[in-house]
């Protein structure tokens, strides 16, 4: 299988060079040459399979080249954790995706790719150096999946004052292979460094860059594969699905696009905004217009301009009439996000962490304005207790932290201060010694 760039389909890589360039040369993003259907038998047995044997069939089509017990051996190891599915009332389930070992979702594609990234590096030659701009939890899922892997440094860059105070700690504790840098600036400006530092001429001779954001196919892939888990457990109730996913940089939904297209019967995707709504817009209007990132509780959504928007696009042979037909957009302002959270938490004692309210309000909206009669999936993409300030405000109650994170708590916070400029930020990749002091 090979990798074409979504600006230019003449413009092909291998597997080893998508996932450890990310970008394009053309400055687009990857996607696999085909996208096949899989089997009847596949979706025979999907009910009964665990979350690593999807992981395991699923990718196969697109990571053909890696030997079928390797593939096996990363599918296990990276997807040991649970993402179960729970109705909390009728034909509305909320997919829990929080279980693994930074509390969000970002676990599944981050411990996949950091597997899939060291395989691929196995003759061990220069360090690969992957760089993450994160508005919040893809920095300490990624900081977690890569711990102590051989042969990867990561920096982090994340805005300061920008994410909440349990995820600074996992975003700055671990020390090791694991660099934080504390940007003077919003989630953009660290994005647009880590862009910057792609395409720039001495970088691209002097160090082996990579990224961990969803612009790597190697991190999308996987999210696709509880798409699967969860449509398996539905199936036999012969009622259309829809899912409802929080968006910010459009992955997550991309992701649900490559499992559709691979034959998993999904009727409709709800792409659920907060105040940042540019896709929303864009579905409405037909005008893209990406803008600054604006803050809101349901911060790790708050993209101005989403990466994903180019593959969504590609997949849907660049016309908004076939998006359209699969993708409705909404969004919602931070009190209505509040009053989800709110009102879940009375008529179904179900708690709610403010991206989760997202899904879950673009859900309802869906079932009121375009069809009742379907069986409703919203992700629950982080733990209420990475949110507690204000799961605490709209439920009265404070969400109990997981043992194995407790620890986070207690330890030190090492982040090197940045301005936003990208010259400052250069310089400190060419001089960087590896030492994370
Ligand atoms: C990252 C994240 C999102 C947004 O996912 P995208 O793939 O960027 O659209 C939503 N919710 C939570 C909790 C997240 O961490």
């Amino acid at each position: 299988m090979k990798f074409y760039s979504t600006r230019d389909r003449s413009n092909l890589a291998d597997l080893k060079l998508a996932v450890t360039k990310s970008l394009t040369s053309d400055g687009g993003l990857y996607l696999p040459e085909r996208i096949d259907k899989l089997s009847p038998e596949f979706f025979k047995k999907l009910p009964e399979l665990s979350l690593a044997e999807i992981g395991f069939e699923v990718s196969k089509l697109i990571l053909d080249e890696i030997p079928e017990e390797d593939l096996k051996r990363i599918c296990d190891d990276a997807l040991s954790f649970e993402t179960p599915l729970v109705e909390i009332a009728p034909d509305t389930y909320s997919l829990e995706l929080f279980h693994g070992p930074t509390m969000a979702f970002k676990d599944v594609g981050a411990r996949f790719m950091a597997r899939l990234l060291s395989y691929l590096l196995e003759d061990k030659e220069q360090e690969v150096h992957v760089l993450v701009a994160t508005s919040g939890d893809t920095g300490s899922a990624v900081a977690s999946g890569f711990y102590n892997v051989p042969g990867i440094r990561v920096t982090i860059l994340y805005p300061s004052g920008g994410v909440s105070a349990f995820q600074e700690k996992q975003l700055t504790t671990l020390g090791g292979n694991i660099n934080a840098l504390e940007i003077d600036g919003v989630f953009d400006d660290c994005q647009r460094l880590v862009k910057e530092a792609f395409a720039d001429a001495d970088l691209k001779r002097e160090r082996r860059l990579t990224s961990a954001n969803s612009i790597n196919f190697a991190r999308l892939l996987p999210q696709s594969f509880y798409y699967f888990y969860a449509v398996g457990q539905l199936m036999k109730n012969n009622k259309p699905i829809v899912i409802s996913v929080p968006s910010g940089n459009y992955g997550n939904l991309t992701a649900g696009v490559v499992a559709w297209k691979m034959g998993l019967p999904i009727h409709h995707f709800v792409a659920a905004s907060n105040a940042n709504n540019v896709v929303p817009r864009y579905l409405e209007t037909g005008k893209y217009e990406p803008g600054k990132s604006i803050a809101t509780i349901s911060n790790a959504m708050d993209v101005g301009s989403p990466n994903n928007v180019e593959r969504l696009q590609d997949l849907f042979g660049h016309s908004l009439d076939e998006l359209k037909k699969m993708v409705k957009g909404t969004w919602f302002d931070d009190e209505a996000t509040f009053a989800s959270m709110q009102k879940v938490w009375e008529n179904h004692e179900y708690m709610l962490d403010p991206h989760g309210a997202v899904a879950y309000s673009g859900l309802e909206w869906y079932k009121k304005t375009i069809d009742e009669n379907v069986q409703g999936i919203f992700l629950e993409c982080a733990h209420p207790a990475k949110f507690d300030e204000t799961v605490f405000k709209a439920t009265g109650i404070e969400p109990p932290i997981p043992e194995h994170q407790k620890h986070v708590l207690t330890k030190p916070k090492r982040a090197m201060m940045m301005s936003k400029n990208f010259d400052e930020f250069k310089d400190w990749l060419l001089h960087d010694d590896g030492c994370s002091c």
